[in-house]
């Protein structure tokens, strides 16, 4: 058992712990402004130059082809930063995994490469819809035959990175008479397809530099070459990369509540009360001993699901322990970041409430923590069964 990173990913976690806290640090309260989005496009421009689109991508396609490690240890460094701009980066690496694990040849030519070069800034994993959210199979986005192509009619919901995407991976009823999940494909469109629309930015409560947006479809017409995969197989893709996409924002939390806590501990060595520093009362670091501690088993979960899915071994199970224990573990660390700050946490002044808004939607997004929990049960009885 090995539980040191290579020279290489050592190099790859350096490098986007520079960059995180050169370029990112200093701005990603600002980039929460809506007038501030070109820096935010900015830095994921500069992310892709330095090959962390693609980190889990072919050379031949523009990827770094460094493996899902490295995309771990890079993500979480990112994440300790800015929250927003590591989600555009998960997302980012996942749609590229999908294209290159499912996409024809003619396919991955035409979008890998500009999703890793940063020509394209984004793009957007289009799944849920109003009335299918924890449960995608009942989407009603419909695709309908048209001679030689589709037409496209419906509309997703909360679709990150939406408003600047180069290119969406859309999934569509293409077979109504067949039940739930099984009548389901997955499309590539153009941002620039006329009958693709995005519509206004949700007012959320954290991630607030990366959009969120419905995304219309209304006669969208595509050619049967923008398919992606096989018809009526869909909901398949759409179940299986999502494990790969929850290492992603397991690592993004582990950073989010890694700054949370680190932030805090260098305070209470600050802060006094009663004459003394916060950190010599036994309160304070009992509430750091037992953060710190769940947060190695934190990192422990999301590079050992990183493994699996390196030495191609059935990870399921262990994205989705990970992607549980992580967000919530990043919750409450920020939580407990917070407190241990007093009145300060709560203020703008210091970054603590920023990364308490940014951590909670991490345990909602790419599948809740009872979702992760009705896939690690299905995962356990199976493994009796
Ligand atoms: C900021 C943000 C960005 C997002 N980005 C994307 C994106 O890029 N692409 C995309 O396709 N989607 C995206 N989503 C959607 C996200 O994946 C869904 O919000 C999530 O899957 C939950 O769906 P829902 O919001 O409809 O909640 P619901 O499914 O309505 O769930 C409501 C509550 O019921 C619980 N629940 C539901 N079913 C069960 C069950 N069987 N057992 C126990 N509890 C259950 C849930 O855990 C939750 O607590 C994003 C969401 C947000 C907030």
């Amino acid at each position: 058992m090995q539980f040191s990173l290579t020279d290489e990913q050592t190099m790859i976690q350096d490098t986007a712990r520079r960059f995180a806290e050169t370029e990112l640090s200093p701005v990603a309260a600002l980039l929460e402004d809506a007038n501030e989005r070109p820096t935010y496009l900015k830095n994921l421009k500069k992310l892709a130059e330095i090959g962390f689109m693609g980190l889990n991508i072919s050379a031949d396609y523009g990827g770094s082809e460094a493996g899902v490690i490295p995309f771990s240890v890079a993500l979480t460094e990112i994440g300790r930063a800015c929250a927003s701009t590591a989600v555009a980066m998960s997302v980012n690496n996942l749609v590229g995994e999908v294209v290159q694990s499912i996409g024809t040849e003619d396919q991955k030519k035409k979008y890998i490469p500009k999703l890793c070069s940063g020509e394209f800034a984004c793009a957007s994993f289009c799944l849920t819809e109003a009335g299918a959210g924890s449960d995608p199979s009942r989407l009603k986005t419909l695709a309908t035959k048209d001679g030689a192509g589709w037409v496209i009619n419906g509309s997703k919901m909360w679709i990150s990175s939406a408003e600047y995407a180069g290119f969406f991976v859309v999934w569509a009823v293409t077979d109504s008479s067949l039940p739930a999940g099984k009548g389901i494909s997955c499309f590539l469109v153009d941002a620039d397809n006329p009958g693709l629309t995005i519509g206004p930015e949700e007012n959320k409560m954290g991630q607030q530099a990366s959009s969120t947006n419905s995304v219309h479809f209304d006669n969208c017409r595509i050619s049967n070459s923008a398919m992606l995969g096989t018809e009526n197989q869909g909901f398949k893709i759409a179940v299986g990369e999502l494990v790969g996409g929850r290492i992603g924002i397991a690592s993004l939390a582990l950073g989010l509540g890694s700054a949370a806590i680190d932030f805090a501990r260098k305070y209470t060595t600050e802060r006094e009360q009663f004459g003394e520093k916060i950190s010599n009362f036994q309160g304070p670091q009992f509430m750091m001993a037992d953060t710190y501690t769940e947060r190695e088993a934190a990192k422990l979960m999301v590079l050992q699901a990183a493994w699996k899915k390196d030495n191609n071994e059935p990870y399921m199970k262990a994205a989705s322990m990970a992607k549980l224990y992580c967000t919530e573990w990043a919750n409450r660390a920020c939580y407990t970041a917070l407190q241990l700050m007093g009145g300060a946490g709560y203020t703008k002044d210091y970054p603590l409430e920023r990364y308490t808004r940014d951590a909670r939607v991490t345990t909602i997004y790419e599948g809740t923590s009872e979702i992760q929990r009705v896939i690690i049960a299905r995962e356990l009885l199976k493994e009796i069964a």
